[in-house]
C-alpha cells in the first residue's frame, strides 16, 4: 500500500509499504479522506519536538473498517464508517484508569500513544479510539477529527470559568482550519463572537461562518475598544487563540476585560519563543490563562452530533491527492488556504 513518509526533514515521499495487520482490540481501516493539519507542517520541518526520521504523517482520517483484530468486535463492526485521530495526542491509546483519564483528559495520560500515519491507504488503530459516523457526516468533514475537536474542546472549557452563552468571546485565527470551526461552535453554544484574522478575504469568510463582528488583526485592539465604547459590542470575556503565532497570544491578552480568560490552543514553532505576561497588569486585571490540547472521545462524539444537526460545517479550501502532499503543505504554510485542506486517498 502507499503511505506518506517523512524520509528527511522538510520532504515527504510517497512509498510502497506493507499493509498492516490489526492486533488485540485493533482495527484495520481503509482510509477514504484525510485532513492536513498545521501540526503536520511542524512535524515535517521538525520545529517542535525532534522526531527521528523516517516517520509516517497524518492524524485526521475518515475510513471504513475493513478488518478486526481479536476483541475489537465489542466496539465496532466491519463495514462501519469511522473518524479517527482525536487530534493525534492519545489518539491511539490511553489507559482509562489514571487520574487524568478519569478526569476526561487522556491526552495527559502517562501511557497515551500518539496517532500518526493516516496519510496512507490503510491504517491500524485502537478500536476504542474510533467514533462511528452517522450518514449526515460526509467524508469531506474529516477535519473534524483534529481541527474541529480541538476548537470544540477549547470553547467548551469556557463554562468552567463561568463564561456562558450570551458572553462575548474573541476568536483569534478565526478563518483558519480550527478558527472556522471555532466561530461556528461558539455561535452554536450561544456566544457572541468577535472573529479576528488578517486581510479582507479571511474576514469576509469569518463573517460567513457566523461571527457577529470581524476585525483585522492589525487593528484589533483599537477597533474592539472603539466598538465597546460606542456600545456596539460587550467587553471580551475570553480570547481563544487558535492561530499558531506567539503574537496571537499577546493580542488575546490585550483584548480581555477584567477577569477574562485566555485559552491558548495554537502551537507556534519553538523558534518563535515565548509570550510575556506582566505580573502587575495580570494580577490587577484578575486574568486567567488556560490551555487546550486537543479533546477526548466524548467531546468527539458531541461534536459529531452537532455537525450531524448541521450546526457545524466544514469549509474545504483545497482538495488534493496523496501525491500532492508537499504542495499542499507549502500552500498551507504560506497562508493560501482558507478553511481546511484535505486529501482524497481512495
Ligand atoms: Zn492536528
Ligand atoms: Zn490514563
Amino acid at each position: 500500500m502507499r503511505a506518506a513518509i517523512v524520509e528527511e526533514i522538510g520532504r515527504i515521499s510517497i512509498k510502497e509499504v506493507p499493509k498492516p495487520t490489526p492486533g488485540h482490540e485493533e482495527v484495520l481501516v481503509k482510509i477514504l479522506t484525510v485532513g492536513v493539519c498545521h501540526s503536520d507542517i511542524h512535524m515535517v520541518k521538525n520545529d517542535w519536538v525532534k522526531v527521528p526520521t523516517p516517520f509516517p504523517l497524518g492524524h485526521e482520517a475518515i475510513g471504513i473498517v475493513e478488518d478486526l483484530g481479536p476483541g475489537a468486535e465489542k466496539y465496532v463492526k466491519k463495514g462501519e464508517r469511522v473518524i479517527l485521530g482525536l487530534g493525534g495526542t492519545a489518539g491511539a491509546y490511553w489507559c482509562g484508569a489514571c487520574e487524568h483519564c478519569l478526569a476526561g483528559k487522556p491526552m495527559l495520560c502517562a501511557h497515551r500513544k500518539q496517532l500518526q500515519g493516516v496519510f496512507a491507504e490503510y491504517f491500524v488503530v485502537w478500536a476504542k479510539a474510533l467514533v462511528i459516523l452517522p450518514d449526515e457526516i460526509g467524508n469531506n468533514d474529516v477535519p473534524l477529527a483534529c481541527a474541529g475537536l480541538t476548537a470544540y474542546s477549547a470553547i467548551k472549557k469556557l463554562s468552567k470559568f463561568g463564561i456562558h452563552a450570551g458572553k462575548t468571546i474573541a476568536i483569534i485565527g478565526a478563518a483558519g482550519g480550527l478558527g472556522h470551526y471555532g466561530v461556528q461552535i461558539a455561535k452554536a453554544l450561544g456566544y457572541k463572537v468577535i472573529g479576528v484574522d488578517i486581510g479582507p478575504e479571511k474576514l469576509e469568510f469569518t463573517k460567513k461562518m457566523g461571527a457577529d463582528v470581524v476585525v483585522d488583526v492589525n487593528e484589533a485592539v483599537k477597533t474592539v475598544r472603539k466598538k465597546f465604547k460606542l456600545g456596539l459590542i460587550k467587553d471580551v470575556s475570553a480570547s481563544v487563540v487558535l492561530a499558531s503565532k506567539v503574537a496571537g497570544f499577546e493580542l488575546g491578552l490585550q483584548l480581555l476585560r477584567r477577569g477574562g480568560v485566555l485559552v491558548a490552543v495554537g502551537l507556534p514553532a519553538l523558534s518563535e519563543g515565548s509570550f510575556s505576561v506582566n505580573p502587575f497588569g495580570f494580577i490587577l486585571r484578575g486574568l486567567h490563562i488556560t490551555s487546550c490540547l486537543v479533546g477526548n472521545i466524548e467531546e468527539m462524539r458531541e461534536l459529531i452530533q452537532l455537525a450531524a444537526e448541521g450546526k457545524v460545517k466544514t469549509h474545504i479550501g483545497r482538495i488534493a491527492k496523496l501525491s500532492e502532499i508537499n504542495e499542499v503543505l507549502e500552500e498551507l504554510e504560506q497562508g493560501k488556504i482558507v478553511g481546511r485542506a484535505i486529501l482524497e486517498i481512495q
